[in-house]
């Protein structure tokens, strides 16, 4: 499932061939994704300039003058570029054509993503309005954790997970950034103190930023078809290691579920 990271990488790759383009036109083959494309999208869209590529949580926004194209991958959806489009294949829903010659096609064999049109102001849209600072926004401290956690007894892993809280930090970070902060998840958020908060915010960055700079080198891919777009793992501490030796200790990995989701971690080095 593409995470934080793998939009990041998609923005870095597609942005320096979109940015400033004017959109020729836009090709719907299947309008059932997770919510409907809009029917008038090639109308609202054609003859309008990407201004901008932005990111915020797992969504890609594209800025065209005060409206925002928003795209999700859901479960499998990439975004890549082509200066000569092959022949559509199965699960090709949208092409766009710029008007520099290429084509950016939207591919989803699951079709659990979306692409919206979204007037301004683009924050306030049900999708954007409710999220959290970004992981990487200087607002997101050890501080702000630690006011919003005091009254929350929910586990601490879960409580990471929660976009109002913090935007787009899926199970494996989530996973991994405990790990790396040696926090047990199951701890209730409010019983960690700021220090080790300060711990888990500083990890959460460095595990996102690993998985982001191992991404950039699959940004080639993201243009021509060259190799496989990057659904990148990264080297997991414990995330998918349940029972095999902890990386720095030797102990088994523990797995327990929370919130429906797979939890692993070190039963010595988290506590
Ligand atoms: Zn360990």
């Amino acid at each position: 499932m593409p995470e934080l990271p793998e939009v990041e990488t998609t923005r870095r790759g597609i942005a320096p061939l979109v940015v400033g383009r004017r959109v020729e036109a836009l090709r719907i083959y299947d309008r059932r994704l997770r919510w409907s494309v809009p029917a008038a999208l090639p109308r609202l869209i054609s003859g309008r300039t990407i201004d901008a590529l932005e990111r915020r949580s797992k969504y890609l926004l594209f800025r065209l003058g005060a409206d925002t194209l928003l795209v999700h991958f859901g479960m499998t959806g990439t975004l890549r570029a082509f200066s000569v489009p092959p022949q559509r294949r199965r699960h090709d829903h949208v092409d766009i054509l710029l008007d520099s010659g290429l084509t950016l096609r939207y591919h989803d064999p699951r079709r659990f993503g979306a692409m919206l049109w979204v007037p301004p102001p683009a924050e306030s849209h049900p999708l954007l309005a409710g999220l959290g600072p970004e992981p990487f926004d200087p607002g997101f401290d050890a501080a702000y954790l630690w006011r919003e956690t005091r009254g929350r007894s929910a586990a601490i892993k879960l409580v990471l997970m929660d976009n109002h809280l913090v935007a787009g930090i899926g199970n494996i970070y989530a996973n991994e950034a405990l790990f790396r902060a040696g926090i047990r998840p199951t701890t209730p958020a409010r019983r960690v103190s700021k220090t080790r908060l300060a711990r888990l915010v500083d990890a959460a960055r460095a595990t996102l930023d690993d998985a982001i700079r191992k991404g950039g080198s699959t940004l080639r891919d993201y243009v021509d078809g060259l190799g496989a777009p990057g659904y990148f793992q990264l080297d997991c501490f414990v995330y998918g290691r349940p029972g095999l030796p902890c990386r720095l200790c030797g102990t088994p990995i523990r797995q327990v579920r929370q919130g429906g989701r797979a939890t692993c971690y070190c039963p010595r080095c988290q506590r």
